[in-house]
């Protein structure tokens, strides 16, 4: 696999000189069966997504959209998607099934439609298709994915794990570990859901909006720390994790502090936008 780092920043985008090393565009990452192959499965569509017409250079998007959930940061990027938003497009969105069993283009146009915005998912152009998943295992353009609910914030959040039949990367991007109690260092519980998304993977992608010093254990934050990332790696035995949804104010300085407390750990990285990872 080939993943594409397209936006891992949290909440709402961070532009500006202080943050130009580690990238100001949300959650959005692009992944592609292998090198020289155009990125088909996309993890969360964030204002990151526009970085994936580039990556495409021309062609349309034929794909699928994997949300892990329905936050801002998560899908502002969807009606700035040039290449996914013309005629010979193909998109087929993906979403947490919600309480209340709504439709998915249905969820999606309550942030999305007149008055909030122009257009309603349905003014998208190409071949789009919306539908809604539940915890479980299923096939998307030859990868096998496998969706499991981890505790955030307002509204079903899954987390996913992806794999090629060589490489498994796992991708949770809004944890809330603390929602299940303070866990051995007060950074959240190292809980099942957590632990089978992250076993033996090649690659963790985790939430690292915290550092664990901000972490209240008696608050529901909404996230996870970036230690809490580390300890579930090392837990799970992924080889590798990468600090991701970085908290918007985190600047380049910050986030080169956050990575020289890691740096005797080649197998810790702080996430960075236009990051290539082979896997
Ligand atoms: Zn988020
Ligand atoms: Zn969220």
């Amino acid at each position: 696999m080939r993943i594409h780092l397209c936006g891992v920043r949290g909440s709402t985008p961070a532009p500006g000189a202080e943050f130009l090393r580690y990238g100001g565009h949300t959650s959005c990452v692009a992944v592609a069966h292998d090198d020289g192959d155009a990125p088909t499965l996309i993890l969360d569509a964030g204002t990151g997504l526009r970085r994936v017409t580039g990556l495409l250079g021309g062609p349309p998007f034929a794909g699928t959209i994997l949300l892990t959930h329905l936050h801002w940061d998560h899908v502002h990027g969807l009606p700035f998607f040039a290449a996914g938003d013309r005629a010979d497009a193909r998109a087929d969105l993906l979403l947490p099934d919600q309480d209340g069993g709504a439709q998915a283009a249905e969820l999606l146009a309550r942030g999305m439609s007149p008055p909030h915005f122009p257009i309603g998912p349905s003014g998208l152009r190409g071949r789009w298709s919306f539908a809604t998943i539940a915890p479980g295992t299923f096939k998307a353009e030859g990868f096998t994915v496998e969706a499991v609910e981890v505790p955030h914030k307002g509204g079903r959040t899954f987390g996913y794990r992806v794999c090629d039949g060589h490489s498994v990367i796992a991708y949770v991007p809004d944890h809330c570990p603390t929602e299940l109690g303070p866990g051995p260092e007060g950074w959240g519980e190292y809980h099942p859901a957590a632990l089978a998304l992250a076993d033996g993977a090649d690659l963790l992608i985790h939430d690292a909006f915290w550092l664990s010093e901000e972490v209240a254990p008696q608050a529901l934050l909404g996230h996870a720390a970036a230690d809490y990332a580390v300890g579930l790696a090392r837990r799970a035995h992924a080889r590798r994790v990468l600090l991701a949804h970085h908290k918007p104010d985190r600047t380049d300085e910050a986030l080169g502090r956050l990575a020289a407390r890691y740096r005797a750990d080649p197998s810790i990285t702080v996430a960075a936008e236009g990051q290539i990872i082979g896997c």
